[in-house]
């Protein structure tokens, strides 16, 4: 069965050739060079780190714990696109396309069946997100493909798709362990049809943004009734957009996420998801990503391993494993079937550590996207680079532990790791935004660590009115 559907028959092939710690050396060390072949100043390295947030107020931008260099700001600023366009530059356009990234900083990757990540930030440009996405570690990432509370956001610009697929061959990523998130606006379950036809544009505007870019999955949220239809009326119109966007694209897989069941939101019953999979004409291009909160939250206790064994085997008889394309990793804030999506980091929320080790170590879980959306305090390298080694570090210890073996896994003590990581962010944080006070200005760090962290928390339904309940 697994290995007639997409989101497992190219997987069988060597998914990650690349992805060896000895080749990201190599590599590490060629971009090193080519790097301080091209050191000096750069004025459009200021120009993009300006421009990135501002175009993108979504999108924060990434720490600058890693120089970007980019030899032209074509495709990630408007204004200088003008100005470039207006002076034709054979040299510049040359050199367009030497964009380095300095590597010295990046975390190792582990080399397993089991691909982790996170949602790193696209701020300043798509191709931005492969390099935040390799300074962690992950080997894997999911990133918004535009601004994720907008319905309209400028076309991805050439240079940005050019540097996107140069830099996923760089740094060995595959496509199919690449899962963009769809906008939070997109509601294919609303009834009315002006609305529904806003969110179907915006909602294929975004599959064309991943085929344009090389990918091949596309994760979204089914949608919701907005309380005025029925559950299988809404179902209906979500199926029925997928297979109308299924004939206006060619390869993209379109990934429906469980969700955590608040208000009219569809998807937080596994058979909501198959009750949408079952209209879908085109089965080869549609398929599941289930997120670990949301799933807790809906009522799947998943953090025993008898629970989570039940748990999948539900999603096998009710939607079926073959649909499973990817997953997100994060621990919840709230208590089991609170039907609240809040994101906690791994190990510090009711779902615990040990929830993530039944799923690291079960093989339907391997070679697909793992998605951290968790808290990040702006410091990616600092928490999800630790969440990331910390979750490789459970799922190498339960594989590796015979009956012989005296090696015990002290859970404790990892869940402090994750925590000194989270704190020593945050007393940076209060550090910056306790000067900033004392200067008289008004604390921009600590607003924006706010920010951050509610962004971490999805459904956005009873916190800040934006989410499909509006759509
Ligand atoms: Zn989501
Ligand atoms: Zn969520």
């Amino acid at each position: 069965m697994l290995q007639t559907h997409l989101c497992h028959s190219s997987l069988s092939k060597n998914i990650f050739p690349t992805t060896r710690i000895q080749f990201v050396q190599g590599l590490m060390a060629k971009t090193r060079q080519s790097t301080r072949a091209s050191n000096l100043a750069n004025p459009v390295v200021d120009n993009l780190e300006r421009t990135g947030s501002k175009h993108n107020p979504d999108h924060e931008p990434p720490k600058k714990r890693f120089k970007l260099e980019m030899t032209s700001g074509r495709g990630l600023d408007p204004v200088s696109k003008d100005h470039e366009c207006s002076k034709p530059n054979e040299k510049r356009k040359k050199k367009a396309k030497n964009a380095a990234v300095d590597t010295d900083d990046f975390l190792p990757r582990v080399d397993s069946p089991w691909k982790v990540g996170a949602h790193v930030s696209a701020a300043g440009g798509v191709e931005n997100a492969v390099a935040n996405a390799a300074a962690i570690g992950a080997t894997a990432f999911a990133l918004f493909l535009k601004s994720q509370r907008k319905w309209e956001s400028p076309p991805l610009q050439d240079t940005s798709v050019t540097e996107f697929k140069k830099r996923m061959k760089e740094f060995g990523y595959s496509p199919r362990v690449v899962l963009p998130h769809g906008s939070y606006l997109i509601n294919l379950g609303n009834p009315d049809i002006e609305k529904r036809e806003k969110s179907y544009a915006c909602f294929l505007d975004d599959l064309k943004r991943c085929e344009d870019l090389g990918l091949e999955l596309y994760n979204f949220h089914p949608g919701s009734t907005v309380g005025q239809a029925t559950l299988s009326t809404s179902i209906g119109h979500i199926a029925e957009c997928i297979n109308r966007a299924h004939k206006e694209t060619s390869v993209v897989t379109v990934v429906l996420e469980n969700m955590a069941g608040a208000g009219n939101i569809i998807g937080s019953e596994f058979s909501h998801l198959a009750g949408i999979i079952e209209q879908v004409e085109d089965k080869m291009r549609v398929g599941v990503c289930l997120d670990t909160c949301h799933a807790f939250a809906a009522g799947y206790d998943i953090r025993t391993q008898e629970g989570w064994n039940s748990t999948i085997t539900k999603f096998d008889h009710q939607v079926g494993l073959k649909y499973l394309c990817g997953m997100h990793l994060n621990d919840s804030k709230t208590t089991y079937n609170s039907r609240r999506d809040r994101h906690e980091n791994i190990g510090l929320g009711h779902l615990g550590l040990l929830a993530f080790q039944h799923i690291l170590t079960d093989p339907c879980t391997q070679n697909i996207p793992l998605i951290l959306e968790t808290p990040n305090f702006e410091q990616p390298a600092a928490v999800w680079g630790k969440e990331i080694e910390v979750l490789h570090r459970i799922s190498d210890s339960k594989r590796q532990t015979s009956p012989n073996s005296d090696s015990v896994l002290d859970v404790e003590a990892l869940v402090q790791e994750v925590k000194d990581s989270v704190k020593s962010v945050e007393a940076k944080g209060n550090k910056a935004s306790g000067k900033a006070r004392k200067g008289g200005k008004a604390s921009k760090t600590a607003s924006k660590r706010k920010r951050k962290v509610k962004e971490s928390d999805e459904d956005g339904e009873d916190e800040d009115g934006v989410g499909q309940e509006d759509a």
